[in-house]
């Protein structure tokens, strides 16, 4: 067994993987067009309100507004269905900080229900064990990239009268049952964040059906303001979270190149799956059969047996020694001080008792989860034979660690 780099020993790559994100001729040309133009705030232009045709059509909704982040884009949604002070939003807790931060920010309670361990995405029945007289909405997450059963999650939401926001910052192009995520229920969320799949460095968009939800959410992200009404005219109270031409511009053309990138990172996805097959103690996610498009974010893998966060830490740390650029994941947001902080202040504010949080196999996975660098998912044969031998020399040593 040759030793881990970690301890000494030759690593398996040192080569980079694929840079992300990727650019070229077409982002040039369009941000030297946008800065000619003069016209650089999408209020006065025409490039974003492109756009927010384009990814509405990409996502098969209706209706899109471009905002400039993912997670002020969950709140606008929320904020725009009418979820407010002390109302409850269940959500799960294996998730980016920023899907409790949007209902906090608006006076609302998360409330975390466990995942299913077999796909790391929202229990449907957690879900619906969690609601109470005060739930007012549901939070799926498309965590990775990865529909959620969204077929469990609005029959609960249509039969108890909820409100359903889907958290699809990962999940640009995935699909449940043949209808791309985000207006599966009244809104959804999609991140063009750094890290994304489709990026603008920063960026986001809220995608819906009903017309009457677009105009709200549309005043939600222009300070209140009304599609086609005066500049001064401000008959709600919104943020403003509008985003940029230069924004737009490169959005647009990272758009183009999404789909080509998607077959790459579903062929790597694929290849990297065969060879990680056979290996004793890893597990992939289940992907259930009505995924019909997996947005392939990010590659996660679970080592059975780590048993606790600082085993896992080390094993991450291992992987990073010999090439390989991993995450060890999210801590849980039950977990977090600063929300469990606000959610305490909130409800003590109401009269209100804390929810209670108990999350057996959310902590399972934050033992024992951890994913691919997203780049990686844009590399070659070679680069996932690299990762696979890389992940069986760790664990293989994975005693010392
Ligand atoms: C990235 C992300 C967000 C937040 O998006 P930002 O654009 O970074 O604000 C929210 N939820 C999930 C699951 C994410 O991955």
């Amino acid at each position: 067994m040759s030793e881990l780099a970690i301890s000494g020993g030759t690593p398996v790559r040192t080569d980079p993987f694929p840079a992300w994100p990727v650019s070229g001729e077409e982002e040039a040309r369009v941000l030297a067009e946008v800065l000619a133009s003069g016209r650089w705030g999408s209020s006065h232009g025409e490039i974003v309100r492109a756009f927010e045709r384009e990814f509405a059509d990409y996502q098969q909704a209706e209706h899109c507004i471009a905002v400039c982040n993912g997670t002020l884009g969950l709140t606008a949604a929320l904020k725009a269905l009418g979820v407010g002070i002390g109302d409850e939003v269940v959500m799960p807790a294996y998730t980016f900080v920023g899907s409790a931060t949007a209902a906090l920010m608006i006076g609302a309670v998360p409330v975390f229900a466990d995942v299913d361990l077999r796909t790391h995405l929202l229990d449907p029945r957690a879900a619906e064990a969690a609601v109470t007289e005060r739930t007012a909405a549901i939070m799926p997450v498309h965590l990775a990239g990865q529909p959620c059963d969204m077929d469990a999650l609005l029959e609960i939401a249509n039969r108890r009268g909820l409100a359903v926001v889907e958290d699809a910052a990962q999940g640009h192009g995935a699909e449940w049952r043949g209808r791309r995520v985000g207006a599966l229920g009244d809104a959804g969320m999609f991140s063009f964040q750094t890290s994304k799949n489709m990026t603008s460095g920063e960026g986001g968009a809220v995608v819906a059906n009903a017309p009457d939800l677009a105009d709200r959410l549309y005043a939600q992200a222009n300070v209140g303001r009304v599609p086609g009404g005066g500049w001064y005219q401000h008959e709600h109270v919104g943020f403003n979270l509008r985003i940029t031409e230069f924004q737009g511009a490169i959005l647009r053309a990272q758009l183009r190149r999404h789909p080509e990138q998607t077959r790459r990172r579903d062929e790597f996805w694929s290849l990297l799956t065969g060879m990680l097959a056979g290996v004793p103690g890893l597990r992939v996610p289940d992907i259930d059969p009505r995924v019909t498009a997996h947005g392939r974010h990010l590659f996660t893998f679970r080592v059975a047996g780590l048993g606790d966060v600082d085993r896992k830490r080390r094993f991450v740390r291992a992987l990073a020694a010999e090439g390989v650029p991993v995450s060890g994941g999210y801590v849980g947001l039950h977990r977090n001080d600063a929300i469990r902080r606000e959610i305490h202040t909130i409800t003590t504010r109401l009269g209100r008792p804390e929810p209670a949080a108990e999350l057996p196999a959310t902590d399972e996975l934050v033992a024992e989860a951890m994913w691919l660098s997203p780049q990686t998912l844009l590399g070659t044969k070679t680069d996932a034979e690299d990762i696979a031998a890389a992940i069986s020399k760790v664990l293989d040593h994975s005693m010392q660690l």
